[in-house]
């Protein structure tokens, strides 16, 4: 199978390769290297059956271009840096909804009929505490990033509805693990590096929400598609536990062979506007099928912790 893979130089996107090309199947990497990196696939530069091509998807041309006699387009690209947003309003409009339709409709002019997508919990928001459905509604993001997602989700949607696509959208937890490139772990230990005796942790640390390993993300995505058959296979992807901000900072802290470390909070429930504070996915949709989380939140945490250090 010719897998088509968006963002496939970035932290998720490459590891996904790996896995890809593991089971046997041809890739071709898109990718504009605006966070991710060619060293993440380095390793397959001399293999037949891996194919990177250097571009922005916003360049439809380009995107029917590249795109032509693919089976299955795996669309792992986005702006990764929720806060953005608050600066660039455009960017999650361009990087979600706008960058989407270009690719489905290079997919509906050379007949690709078969689209993963990486979506993200940030389009459930604010909710009561329970763990959420994917049948959880309504869905109203409080992030243009989360916007983003939800307008991507639904172009999904209606290509399914007018021109018969399938399509298998996850909705992930926090991610975490190595090639991180972003993120609460990579941030606290540069952090750490400039200034050992501080941390500044954003809101009152309180902050509760499950992040999963990579590597147990990669499987769901394949387990899901692998697995289930509907037209539209939408799947939460997170593990049953959390964590708490400021119990990753005292990990990092411990990982790094600190102590004394002064935490200093910046106060309020929640990072930034349009962070969520506490949410918990409900994933038995996917676990029904098979899929289950190797670690649970804290394990991820820490195995990335010494991960990004080891890479470091
Ligand atoms: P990442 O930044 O490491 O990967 C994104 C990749 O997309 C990068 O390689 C980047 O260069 C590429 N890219 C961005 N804009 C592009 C464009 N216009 N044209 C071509 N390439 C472009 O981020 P990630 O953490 O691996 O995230 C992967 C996906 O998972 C994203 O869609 C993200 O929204 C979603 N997601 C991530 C998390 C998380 O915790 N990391 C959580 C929920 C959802």
């Amino acid at each position: 199978m010719k897998a088509f893979v968006t963002g496939g130089a970035g932290f998720i996107g490459s590891h996904l390769v790996d896995k890809l090309i593991d089971k046997g199947y041809r890739v071709t990497v898109f990718d504009n290297l605006s966070s991710g990196e060619k060293k993440y696939m380095q390793h397959h530069f001399d293999n037949d059956d891996f194919n990177f091509i250097e571009g922005d998807l916003l360049d439809l041309e380009l995107v029917k271009k590249s795109i032509k006699d693919h089976d299955v387009v795996f669309h792992i690209s986005a702006n990764p840096f929720v806060r953005l947003g608050e600066e660039q309003t455009r960017l999650d409009l361009e990087q979600g909804p706008v960058v989407t339709y270009n690719i489905l409709e290079s997919m509906r002019i050379h007949g690709i009929k078969k689209i993963v997508f990486s979506s993200s919990s940030v389009v459930y928001a604010e909710t009561p505490p329970i763990a959420l459905p994917e049948t959880y509604g309504p869905t109203l993001p409080i992030s243009l990033y989360g916007a983003g997602k939800l307008g991507a989700e639904g172009l999904i949607s209606a290509f399914c509805g007018t021109f018969d696509f399938q399509t298998w959208i996850y909705r992930f937890a926090n991610v975490v693990g190595s090639r991180g490139t972003h993120g609460i772990i990579v941030d606290f230990i540069d952090k750490l590096h400039k200034n050992p005796n501080e941390l500044e942790i954003l809101g009152d640390g309180k902050q509760q929400k499950p992040y999963l390993h990579v590597s147990d993300i990669v499987n769901g995505i394949l387990h899901g598609f692998q697995h289930s058959n509907e037209q539209i296979n939408l799947f939460n992807l997170g593990p049953d536990s959390n964590t708490t901000v400021t119990h990753i900072a005292e990990m990092i802290v411990e990982e790094m062979g600190l102590s004394d470390v002064e935490f200093k909070y910046t106060g309020g429930s929640r990072g930034w506007k349009g962070d969520v504070p506490r949410f918990q996915l409900d994933a038995a949709k996917i676990k029904k099928l098979g899929w289950k989380e190797n670690y649970t939140s804290d394990e991820a945490v820490r195995k990335s912790i010494k991960e990004v250090l080891d890479e470091q």
